[in-house]
């Protein structure tokens, strides 16, 4: 990283599954001071095992992921058509949900965690143009710095359980069930 943003970034966290191994290159890249790489740990035998030999080979820090409830498990946020009571509190909802600053850029398109990016399309949601941030639009510092400082509810999260949804086995909808 060229200039004075080097400094400025204070740690860089990889999330994987743990299932692919980078090349030597990228693995060198990595055992730099502030990079970190995070395992989702499915607790399925031998997933990660090869990575992490690897990552003790280069001296590259890493941990394990047990998710957002810390259990290993996953939580039901509710499917594509579901709709929140409307007598519900929207702001304690979101600033409950361990989700809500998991911010997820897909496309240009930064929303506050990686379910509010599918919603825009799979949910059919009248979305508001502040839920999101589109990096390839002229960009207000001041607005982008509010988004990030101020946790604020989106049009998503009223059809959504946010991390409180019934705990579900973590990976099983990609893989095989035991
Ligand atoms: S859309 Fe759901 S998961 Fe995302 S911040 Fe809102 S309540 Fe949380």
């Amino acid at each position: 990283m060229g200039g004075g943003y080097g400094n400025k970034v204070k740690n860089i966290q990889i999330a994987t599954n743990g299932s692919i191994v980078p090349s030597k290159e990228t693995l060198e890249a990595l055992s730099k001071e502030k990079c970190t790489v995070r395992i989702s740990d499915y607790k399925k035998e031998n997933t990660e095992k090869v990575l992490v030999d690897k990552l003790e080979e280069y001296g590259i820090k890493y941990k394990k992921y047990d998710f957002a409830g810390m259990k290993g498990e996953w939580n039901d946020s509710g499917g594509m058509d579901y709709v929140s009571p409307v007598n519900e509190d929207i702001f304690s909802k979101v600033l409950e949900c361990s989700w809500c600053m998991c911010y997820t850029m897909e496309n240009g398109i930064i929303g506050r965690c990686a379910r509010s990016i599918p919603a825009r399309s799979l949910q059919n949601i009248d979305i508001k143009r502040e839920d999101y941030i589109n990096v390839r639009e002229p960009i207000d510092i001041v607005e982008v710095s509010k988004y990030f400082m101020f946790i604020h509810p989106m049009e998503s999260c009223k059809h959504c359980k946010g991390s409180n949804g019934e705990p579900i086995k973590a990976a099983v909808q990609i893989g095989e069930e035991e």
